[in-house]
């Protein structure tokens, strides 16, 4: 099934034009990782995709559905949600406080304790934590934090912006392969990523944004061994 298409997408900010004809499909049960560096415009797919900014142009479905029209909260509802750049926590409030305002759909709130055993297993740190304000964890926990945020909102699809920022190799590896658990268990994921080795290695495909432009996609594992990839973005 196919879970997310963007078709000829425009976009940008007032006069701004940002995305320039971005194409893009997301089939059910794939990670997809959307790479490019600082500026390229990932951020600006990703709050398109999630209704926080509105397309000039083009067409946004979701499972079969157009979406483009549809305001945030309605897209959570479908199952759809992001993890925002800079993870967007609520620093005074506790671990399970920050993840109980996660599940605020109607749907989230029946699934409620489930959802929380379901986090606590992909993040057993957040459980040892639960009481802990989120603004006083570490950038990796709070990362976690982040995501398991989203996840009580159960979505079929999560978009992740840059979630290895800031965190060390060792940790940026640790919440990918949770990610790779998640994809095991059913979530669809659209993982945009500076870091293009870590993106690739745990994708099935990619697709590499230049200044607004889809210049480059297809699988991840034919990317990761073409020469301008491994150039441009592996530092090889
Ligand atoms: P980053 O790694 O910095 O998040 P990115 O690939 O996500 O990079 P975007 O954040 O989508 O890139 O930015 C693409 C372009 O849009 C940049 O030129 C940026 O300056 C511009 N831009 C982003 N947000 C806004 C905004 N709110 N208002 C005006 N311009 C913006």
């Amino acid at each position: 099934m196919r879970m997310l298409e963007l078709r000829d997408l425009d976009a940008g900010y007032g006069d701004l034009q940002v995305l320039w004809s971005v194409s893009l499909d997301v089939e059910h049960g794939e990670i997809v990782s959307l790479l490019g560096s600082n500026g390229a415009g990932k951020t600006t797919i990703l709050r398109a995709i999630s209704g926080l900014i509105r397309p000039f142009k083009g067409k946004i479905s979701f499972k079969g559905r157009d979406i483009t029209q549809l305001p945030s909260h309605k897209r959570v509802e479908l199952g759809l949600s992001l993890v925002p750049e800079g993870r967007q926590l609520f620093p005074m409030m506790t671990v399970i406080e920050n993840l109980e305002m996660g599940a605020y759909t109607p749907r989230a709130k029946e699934k409620m304790s489930d959802s929380l055993e379901w986090v606590f297993t992909l993040f057993p740190v957040l459980k040892e934590r639960k009481n802990q304000l989120a603004g006083t964890m570490s950038g990796g926990e709070q990362q976690m934090l982040a995501i398991a945020r989203a996840l009580m909102s159960r979505p079929e699809l999560l978009a992740l912006d840059e979630p290895s920022m800031g965190l060390a190799p060792k940790l940026v590896m640790e919440i990918f392969r949770t990610l790779q658990r998640m994809r095991d268990e059913g979530v669809t994921i659209l993982l945009a990523e500076q870091n293009a080795r870590a993106a690739l290695e745990i994708s099935e495909k990619a697709y590499i944004i230049e200044t607004g432009r889809i210049v480059l996609h297809g699988p991840s594992r034919e990317l990761i061994q073409m020469d301008e990839v491994r150039r441009a973005y592996l530092g090889i």
